[in-house]
């Protein structure tokens, strides 16, 4: 069977993480075995659908890597993929459903649905109790329909069946008999409800696998009965795992950004998304925490989901993006960094020299590269030191005095807008060739007058990257 899979977003928002982890899975599926991925458009919802979300999302999914082989625009035989192109296939199938009496009109008035909703829910049913089941009506129905009267059609369910899949995640799932009572597939004003129409469609789009987040396993029961009443072969199913938050709830925007397009605005590298999302429910077969997407189209295995809830943990997100930050060229880190960083920060005023020694010294210490900025304003822009018990342990060495005041000498020669490589260099082997000043005490001193504190950058590269005028004003400080 040749592998065609299917993400099947509704365009009535942006791409949330949970929708790009499922198109995610589909994708890498569908590179595994070779097969086809899909994306349709789920837009009959006429008032919540907007092109402008679908766009959005497309836009997402891109930026992601996540391309399609197939959907809107790049067609196959079997299209189209975006359902409001399809109204009419889904009015064929359910006249079809009428005909054969799997499916009947109910002229049902509003408040009778009402009434038997209440009693329902007092009864903890589901029952259609209308009298249009009945095939006693159905003349008189035909007859209403043919007038020109709207209305809707419902599936009619048979009590007595009972369902079951053996669903990738979860494994073997039994729908008992009664789950649900006779439900609407087409509304009246000849638009589809949801588990019609993605039958219809996963059946004509010829989908192999139906992966989606595990809060559509209950609509999956109403799907087989529509998949039994076509006698059509159900496609394979996996219901993902919930993504929750740390107070193990349901992911929500109170856990932090479920948008993707706010993880781009913030700079996240799309491989590292990539990487995070696809731990959130799965396993790789060598337990590896960093790879890129491409590593995986060779591994990814669709018997390694994990059905427990999967925990959405932003500290780990960026975790691996800084170990993607690490894996990058220095050419691509290089302009990452000048997108990334915000124009108006001094990393811009500087040469490129500058901002490639810059970047290389502070690569290593980020997860995010919204942290250059920060780590450059405190650790190279900042023009006097707090006081801190440290710097006052340093500054009381009998050694300090004297390399204060050689640097501050050498600093007032200093003519350039910088300090060289060469020159720090020398300074530092004046006072260890003539003061005689060893080990920690010459570098901790250096390292105390020039920066305020006890650690930080590799001080050779860190202080030509200072502006002379302030390693003046840190010095004039002490
Ligand atoms: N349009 C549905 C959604 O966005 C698709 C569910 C499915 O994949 O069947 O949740």
């Amino acid at each position: 069977m040749s592998v065609r899979v299917r993400f099947a977003p509704s365009p009535t928002g942006y791409l949330h993480i949970g929708g790009a982890r499922t198109a995610l899975y589909n994708y890498l599926i569908a590179k595994k075995h070779g097969g086809k991925f899909i994306i349709r458009i789920e837009d009959t919802d006429e008032e919540r659908s907007k092109r402008e979300y679908e766009k959005l999302q497309l836009e997402d999914l891109a930026w992601l890597g996540i391309e399609h082989d197939i959907g809107p625009g790049k067609e196959d035989e079997f299209g189209p993929y975006r359902q409001s192109e399809r109204l009419h296939i889904y009015q064929e199938y359910t006249d079809k459903l009428v005909e054969a009496g799997l499916a009947f009109y109910d002229f049902c008035t509003d408040e009778e649905i009402e009434k038997m909703r209440e009693m329902n829910e007092k009864e903890g049913t589901s029952a259609y109790t209308g009298k249009w089941r009945e095939e006693a009506h159905f003349a008189e129905a035909k007859q209403r329909v043919a007038a020109g009267e709207k209305t809707s059609v419902r599936f009619k369910v048979d009590p007595t069946k009972a369902y079951e899949i053996d669903d990738l995640v979860r494994k073997n799932v039994k729908f008992p008999a009664q789950m649900v009572g006779d439900f609407v597939i087409m509304r009246s004003n000849g638009k589809p409800t949801y588990n019609f129409c993605n039958v219809i469609d996963d059946h004509l789009h010829k989908i192999s696998h139906v992966l989606r987040g595990e809060e559509h396993l209950n609509n999956t029961v109403r799907q087989l009965m529509i998949y039994e009443a076509f006698n059509w072969e159900a496609p394979k199913f996996a219901h993902l795992s919930i993504m929750i938050g740390e107070d193990r709830q349901k992911l929500s925007k109170r856990h932090g950004a479920t948008s993707v397009h706010l993880y781009k605005e913030e700079s996240y590298l799309p491989a590292a998304m990539n990487n995070y999302l696809t731990l959130l429910g799965w396993s790789h077969p060598e337990e590896l925490s960093v790879f890129t997407k491409e590593e995986l189209f060779s591994v990814f295995d669709e018997n390694r989901f994990n059905k427990s809830p999967a925990m959405y943990d932003i500290e780990k997100l960026k975790w691996t993006n800084g170990q993607h930050i690490k894996l990058m060229s220095e050419d691509v880190f290089f302009s990452y960094a000048n997108e990334a960083i915000a124009k108006d920060h001094f990393y811009h005023t500087q040469s490129d020299e500058w901002k490639k020694v810059c970047l290389s010294l502070l690569r290593e210490k980020i997860n995010m590269i919204t942290e250059i900025p920060k780590l450059i304003d405190e650790s190279i822009l900042n023009e006097s030191f707090v006081q801190t018990d440290e710097l006052k342990d340093i500054l009381s060495w009998e050694t300090t005095p004297a390399i204060l005041n050689h640097v501050k000498e050498e600093l007032k020669k200093e003519e350039g807008t910088h300090v060289s490589a060469e020159s720090f260099n020398s300074w530092m082997d004046f006072c260890k060739k003539e003061l005689k000043i060893k080990g920690k005490p010459l570098f901790m001193g250096f390292r105390g007058v020039l920066t305020g504190q006890n650690h930080g950058p590799d001080l050779k590269v860190l202080i030509p990257l200072t502006p002379i005028e302030i390693l003046r004003k840190r010095i004039n400080s002490l």
